[in-house]
C-alpha cells in the first residue's frame, strides 16, 4: 500500500491542537454585520475590517446587483487581454482623483497589489528595507524581487537610518512601512520615514490597508492624515476592508501605474474583478465623500471601547486606530480568551504565532461604525468577566 507523502502535514496539526494553536474556522451565518451570528450563536462582532458597515450598505447593494444585470458576474479575462471594462477604467480613475495622485490600477487583492507591486518595481541588486512588522504581502514581494532585504526594528527610524547608511549609494532601494499596523493598531512612522527617503533618495511605499477609509479626510489614508501628500511614491490601499468589498490598489505617478500594468504579475496574470466589485467601489467612495459621519462614528466608537479595556486594566499595547490588541502573551492563553468571550457572546480573535511573535499574542478587537453603544458595552462587560475569570486583571 502507497504510504502518503503528506502524513508530515498532519503530524504538523497534531503539534499544533497539542500547543492549543489549532484554529476552527468560526463561519458566519448571515451577513457581516457587528452584531450577528457566527457557529449558529448571536454574538457581537469584533473581528471583521468592515470599519464603516459598508458591506451591507443599501446603496452598495443596489448599485452592485445594477451591474451585474448590466454587466454580467464576471469579467471573462486578465486585465491585460480581454478583462478592462469600462467600469474597471472608471473605478481607477476615481481612486486617482482621491488619493489626489495622477494615476491607480487596481488588484484583485491588497496582497496582490502589495506582492505585485513590491516584486515588479525591484530586482536582484536593488535593497528594500522594510518594517519587521510590516504585512506578509510586502514579504512575499520583497522574497519574490530578489532584492536583499534589510528589516528594521519596529518603527526605529534611527534603525532604517544606519541600513540606509550601509547601503552604497546608487542602489535603488525601497523604504517601505505599514500605514497602520494590522495586529498591533499603531500608525508607521511615516512622516520620519519621509525624511529619510528625501535624504537617503529612496522610493517611498506605504501600505495603507487599514487606513483607507479610516484616516485622514474622508478615509484618505495616512499621507492625507500626516500632510504628507507629494512625498510617497508608491501608496498601496485596500477596497476589501472599510470599502467593504473586495480588491486592493497602487495609487502614485503616472508612469509607476503604467509599468505596474504592464509587469505586476498579478494583474497580468490573473482575472480581473466581476463588474459587480468595481461598482460596489465606485459607490463606496461616494459613501465616503457625501457620508463622512460615519467616520465620525467609527472614531467616537474607538474611543469609547479602547478606553474602556484601558479602564478595566487590559494591556491594549500602543494602538493609535479601531484596531486594539488586547496583549496576553501565550498563545494559548489568548485562544482560550477568545473561546470563553465566543461563549459569553463576544466574537473577538485569538491571535498567535506565526501570526505575531512568539510571546506577543493577543485578543484582537475592532470595533466598527455601526457597533451600537450597547453592543460595545456589552462586549466590555464580557472582557471584564472573563479577564477576572482567567486572572489577566
Ligand atoms: N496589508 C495589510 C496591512 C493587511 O492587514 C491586509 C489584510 N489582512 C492586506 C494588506 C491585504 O489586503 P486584502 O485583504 O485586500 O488582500
Amino acid at each position: 500500500m502507497r504510504t502518503d507523502p503528506l502524513r508530515y502535514l498532519a503530524d504538523e496539526l497534531a503539534s499544533l491542537r497539542e500547543e492549543g494553536l489549532y484554529r476552527q474556522l468560526r463561519i458566519l451565518d448571515g451577513e457581516q454585520k457587528a452584531h450577528t451570528d457566527f457557529d449558529h450563536r448571536s454574538v457581537v462582532n469584533l473581528s471583521s475590517n468592515n470599519y464603516l458597515g459598508l458591506t451591507t450598505h443599501p446603496r452598495l447593494r443596489e448599485r452592485a446587483v445594477a451591474a451585474i444585470e448590466m454587466y454580467g458576474v464576471g469579467s471573462g479575462s486578465v486585465r491585460t487581454i480581454a478583462g478592462t471594462m469600462a467600469i474597471h477604467v472608471e473605478l481607477e480613475r476615481r481612486l486617482a482623483a482621491f488619493k489626489q495622485t495622477e494615476a491607480a490600477v487596481v488588484f484583485q487583492s491588497g496582497f496582490t497589489a502589495n506582492a505585485g507591486t513590491v516584486s515588479s518595481i525591484l530586482a536582484g541588486g536593488d535593497a528594500i528595507v522594510s518594517d519587521e512588522l510590516n504585512h506578509a504581502s510586502i514579504i512575499d514581494g520583497a522574497r519574490l524581487s530578489r532584492a536583499e532585504i534589510h528589516v528594521f526594528p519596529h518603527k526605529d527610524v534611527a534603525a532604517a537610518r544606519r541600513i540606509l547608511e550601509s547601503i552604497p549609494r546608487g542602489h535603488r532601494t525601497l523604504l517601505i512601512t505599514d500605514g497602520v499596523f494590522s495586529m498591533d493598531g499603531d500608525l508607521g512612522a511615516l512622516p520620519e520615514l519621509c525624511d529619510l527617503a528625501d535624504e537617503f533618495g529612496c522610493i517611498m511605499m506605504v501600505d495603507d490597508a487599514h487606513a483607507s477609509g479610516v484616516f485622514g479626510r474622508n478615509g484618505r489614508g495616512t499621507v492625507d492624515h500626516f500632510d504628507l501628500h507629494g512625498r510617497v511614491d508608491v501608496q498601496v490601499g485596500t477596497l476589501s476592508k472599510a470599502i467593504g468589498a473586495l480588491g486592493g490598489y497602487v495609487a502614485g505617478s503616472r508612469a509607476l501605474i503604467e509599468f505596474l500594468s504592464h509587469r505586476a504579475r498579478p494583474f497580468l496574470f490573473s482575472t480581473s474583478h466581476p463588474p459587480s466589485v468595481a461598482a460596489t467601489c465606485l459607490t463606496a467612495i461616494d459613501v465616503l465623500e457625501q457620508q463622512p459621519e460615519l467616520i465620525d462614528q467609527l472614531w467616537e466608537n474607538t474611543r469609547f471601547f479602547k478606553a474602556g479595556l484601558q479602564a478595566l486594566g487590559f494591556d491594549t499595547g500602543n494602538s493609535e486606530s479601531p484596531i486594539t490588541p488586547v496583549m496576553v502573551g501565550d498563545g494559548a492563553v489568548a485562544m482560550r480568551l477568545s473561546d470563553r468571550l465566543f461563549e459569553r457572546g463576544v466574537f473577538a480573535q485569538g491571535i498567535a504565532f506565526p501570526t505575531v511573535a512568539k510571546g506577543k499574542a493577543r485578543v484582537r478587537t475592532i470595533v466598527t461604525a455601526t457597533h451600537t453603544h450597547a453592543d460595545l458595552q456589552f462586549a466590555l462587560d464580557a472582557f471584564a468577566a472573563v479577564g477576572a475569570e482567567m486572572g489577566i486583571v
